[in-house]
C-alpha cells in the first residue's frame, strides 16, 4: 500500500502544496487530509471521475489540512454526484462546513475508523502532539497485508509507534518533517528525526509536511521524499 501525494508542504511554505496523499484500496478512493491546493489537484486527475467510492480521512482541521475540502465535498456532490464520506476523530468539521454553506445531508460523516474495515481496511488513529486548541492524530493503515503509518502533524513519536516500526510490523513511515533543526512544541525537525531513527530503517521512512524546501538534505540523511503528482 503506498501514497501517492497531491502535496507536501506546510501549512507556511504553499510551494510545495498542501500536505496531502491517496490512495486506492478495493476500487475505493481514500484521501489523507484536503487542504488549500489539494481539490485543485485531484479535479485535474482521473481518480475523483473514476471511482464511485470516495473516503476522505481527517487529521486534524488546520487549513493546509482541511482549506478546500468544502469545495470539494460540493463539487462531488453537485457535479459528479457522489457522497462522500469524511472521517474524522471528532464532529467540529460538520460545524465548521455548515457555516461554509455544505449541508451535513450533503457528505456522509463518521468518527468511526472501523467503518473502513468492512472495505478490508484497517485504520487505527494515534494521538498526535501538535497544538491545544485542537486535537490532531496519526494512523496506522493496513490492508491485512502491509501497515503504514501517517503521522500527521506532530512534534512526537510514539514509543509504541517506533517499536512497531523498527520490529517491521509497520513497514512504512510517512512523517512530517516541518522544520530542519528548530526545536518546535507542535512539530518535528530533521534533527529529531535522525534522533529517532537509525540509520539503517531510514530508508522505510518518508518525510513530508515541509516548511522549507528541505529534500536535499532529508536524503543525504538517508530519508526518502514521497512521489508527488
Ligand atoms: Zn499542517
Ligand atoms: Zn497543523
Amino acid at each position: 500500500m503506498k501514497l501517492v501525494f497531491t502535496g507536501i508542504g506546510a501549512a507556511y511554505y504553499p510551494q510545495l502544496g498542501s500536505n496531502c496523499a491517496f490512495f486506492v484500496h478495493n476500487n475505493h478512493l481514500f484521501l489523507i487530509d484536503c487542504g488549500e491546493s489539494t481539490f485543485g489537484k485531484m479535479a485535474a486527475r482521473k481518480e475523483i471521475y473514476d471511482y464511485e467510492r470516495i473516503t476522505i480521512l481527517l487529521t486534524h482541521l488546520h487549513m493546509d489540512h482541511i482549506g478546500s475540502l468544502g469545495s470539494f465535498l460540493s463539487f462531488c456532490k453537485n457535479i459528479l454526484k457522489k457522497k462522500v464520506r469524511v472521517i474524522a476523530e471528532e464532529d467540529t468539521i460538520v460545524h465548521i462546513l455548515s457555516m461554509c454553506g455544505i449541508p451535513s445531508e450533503s457528505y456522509e460523516f463518521t468518527t468511526n475508523f472501523q467503518e473502513c474495515e468492512k472495505d478490508g481496511l484497517f485504520i487505527t488513529p494515534y494521538r498526535a502532539v501538535h497544538v491545544t486548541d485542537m486535537l490532531c492524530c496519526g494512523f496506522t493503515l493496513s490492508d491485512g497485508t502491509n501497515t503504514i503509518f501517517f503521522s500527521g502533524d506532530t512534534s512526537v513519536l510514539s514509543h509504541e509507534i517506533l517499536e512497531q516500526f523498527l520490529s517491521g510490523k509497520i513497514q512504512i513511515m510517512y512523517h512530517e518533517c516541518s522544520f530542519l533543526e528548530q526545536d518546535s512544541p507542535s512539530h518535528t525537525s530533521l534533527e529529531k528525526l535522525k534522533q529517532w531513527i537509525p540509520e539503517q530503517a531510514r530508508n522505510r521512512v518518508y518525510c513530508m509536511h515541509f516548511g522549507g524546501d528541505y529534500k536535499e538534505a532529508v536524503k543525504a540523511c538517508g530519508f526518502q521524499i514521497p512521489n508527488v503528482v
